[in-house]
């Protein structure tokens, strides 16, 4: 063979112009390997996610007749990282050049970029994947500098023509959100859909991960439920269009505790099949859009442009931060927070009702939906000054759909506001006063969430007010959060000493929370 081409976990992308070109003189490579399992400790059914649907990819283009090296663990197991790997591979198939897609991954990019592999050639393409091309996006972020989301998205709504009626946002709004957002009411419960699950046997896999020893966190159920061919992939996102986004948008905030299917609710579940490529983002937003056009009124504008948001705006923008900052973003740490992680995080056993849902379910299903991510595990990490690396790993682990493009983006900066304010203009902290409004988890739990200097006051009534007293020379400044010092001065200095006396009992026993 004359050329390697190398095939990353998370680029079974069979659209990609590579695969619509004669290659007879081409080896294309797709390999398990240890640097891959081991740079944070995974979920089980994310690893197995991925190596299952590296295989089916490897399967699918040998079937079409390409030439495809499929190399397990075993195959690697000597192979001390991916560049050793490749050069092997170039002396055993005496390939003269090798070509690899962009890695969404810093890391990744920087490994092949900076390896000596002559006298054999590389040459990089772009992964055909994202809406923005890779060289476009310096166009529209700046290193350290805040983007508006909602700018950006806008911008991205006009350059690729979606909803758009010419230069104006179909319905005549860019934004539906104040349409969206209800919360679950009990008469709401019974109509939620059961997700739809597929099931793959990935014994094999499992047993060579229990044979390579390698680390990994959480469950693995079986069958295995994530979708691993496109054809599975496409068959969740007609369910999604079908059965989902009729109420998309509108409970896309809620949560529940007390529905079978809590866990996955209205959500897509897309995020895997569209981060290792097996589905486009053009493709999941037409078939939205079709979607929606054909529904003679079932689906709305709201709940459609509230998905478009999510994949055209959010997806696209959290890769533009990362690609613009990195590696410095990585290590920001703006508030300074410190403290460990909970063992909580590993297991679930804590008495806070919104937090042990969350925490189970990530680890029974490797999945929580974006509000359990941001508003649950990720407040209470800002609130409590967790260091943001082991905030950082733990989500990085334990979502199926964990790449570090989005994870850190969303971890460091949405989150946890380590990054001076690049992606959100103020912390996104909530006391359980929000948990309460778009969940039913309070009605269940020990914590009493009217109450703040209890014995039995929700952690996260005091929690809050101390991270903003702590915080106050930063956060006051910023005029949208200057209201809430205004109740906080306007409490009794008994009330205060009080709420934060409570709150520093929480963090000194944040394990017995
Ligand atoms: P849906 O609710 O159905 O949304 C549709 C799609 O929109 C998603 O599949 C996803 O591709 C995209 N999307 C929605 N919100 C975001 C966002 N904030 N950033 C990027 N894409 C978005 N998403 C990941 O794909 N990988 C991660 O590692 C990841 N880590 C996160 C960590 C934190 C702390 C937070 C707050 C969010 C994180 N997200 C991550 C974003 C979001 O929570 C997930 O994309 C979403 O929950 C996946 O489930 P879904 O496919 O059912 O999404
Ligand atoms: Fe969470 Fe507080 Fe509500 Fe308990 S009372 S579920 S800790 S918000």
């Amino acid at each position: 063979y004359s050329t390697l081409r190398l095939i990353l976990g998370d680029q079974l992308n069979a659209q990609h112009s590579w695969f619509k070109q004669d290659t007879k003189n081409v080896l294309y490579v797709i390999a398990e390997l240890r640097q891959e399992t081991d740079y944070a400790p995974h979920h089980i059914q994310k690893i197995c996610g991925f190596f299952a649907a590296m295989e089916q990819f490897a399967h699918a283009l040998s079937k079409a007749g390409f030439n495809v090296l499929h190399l397990t663990l075993d195959d690697t197991q000597h192979d001390a990282d991916l560049p050793r790997l490749l050069t092997r591979l170039c002396q055993e198939y005496q390939c003269q050049q090798i070509e690899y897609q962009q890695p969404d991954e810093y890391r990744l990019a920087k490994q092949l970029r900076q390896h000596d592999f002559s006298p054999i050639n590389t040459r990089c393409v772009d992964s055909e994947h994202f809406m923005l091309p890779f060289t476009d996006i310096a166009k529209y972020f700046k290193k350290d500098k805040h983007v508006t989301m909602e700018h950006f998205y806008r911008k991205m709504r006009k350059r690729f023509d979606i909803l758009m009626d010419n230069d104006q946002p179909l319905g005549g709004q860019w934004n539906y959100d104040a349409d969206n957002r209800a919360k679950l009411k009990k008469t709401d419960l019974a109509a939620i859909p059961a997700p739809l699950l597929f099931d793959t046997d990935v014994s094999a896999i499992a047993a060579r991960l229990a044979r390579h020893q390698v680390n990994t966190i959480g469950k693995l159920t079986a069958p295995f439920i994530w979708p691993v061919t496109r054809s599975q992939a496409r068959q969740l996102l007609a369910y999604f269009c079908q059965y989902l986004l009729p109420n998309f948008g509108r409970f896309q905030d809620a949560m529940t505790a007390n529905s079978q299917h809590s866990w996955s609710l209205y959500h897509s579940r897309l995020s895997f099949a569209m981060n290792c490529k097996m589905l486009h983002p053009q493709q999941v937003m037409q078939a939205a859009m079709d979607a929606y056009h054909h529904s003679n009124g079932l689906i709305n504008l709201a709940q459609v442009e509230g998905f478009v948001r999510q994949i055209l705006g959010w997806r696209e923008y959290v890769r533009g931060v990362y690609w613009m900052n990195m590696p410095d973003y990585k290590t920001y740490n703006t508030l300074g927070a410190k403290r460990d992680l909970p063992s909580y995080f590993w297991h679930g056993q804590t008495k806070m009702n919104c937090l042990k849902h969350a925490i189970k379910q990530s680890l029974e299903t490797a999945y929580a939906h974006h509000i359990q991510r941001l508003m649950v595990t990720g407040n209470f990490c800002l609130l409590t000054a967790i260091n943001p690396d082991q905030v950082d790993d733990w989500y990085l682990g334990i979502y199926i759909d964990a790449i570090e493009w989005v994870e850190l983006p969303n971890t460091r900066g949405m989150t946890q506001f380590a990054d001076h304010g690049i992606v959100a203009t103020k912390p996104y902290s909530a006391s359980g006063n929000y948990i309460n409004k778009m969940s039913d988890y309070c009605s269940g739990c020990h914590y009493q969430v009217k109450e703040k200097t209890s014995e039995n006051a929700c952690p996260l009534n005091s929690l809050y007010w101390h991270f903003m007293v702590e915080h106050r020379e930063r956060l006051a400044k910023n005029p949208r959060i200057g209201m809430v010092y205004r109740n906080w001065d306007k409490q009794s200095s008994d009330l205060q000493q009080a709420t934060l006396a409570r709150a520093k009992w929480c963090l000194t026993h944040i394990e017995q929370l």
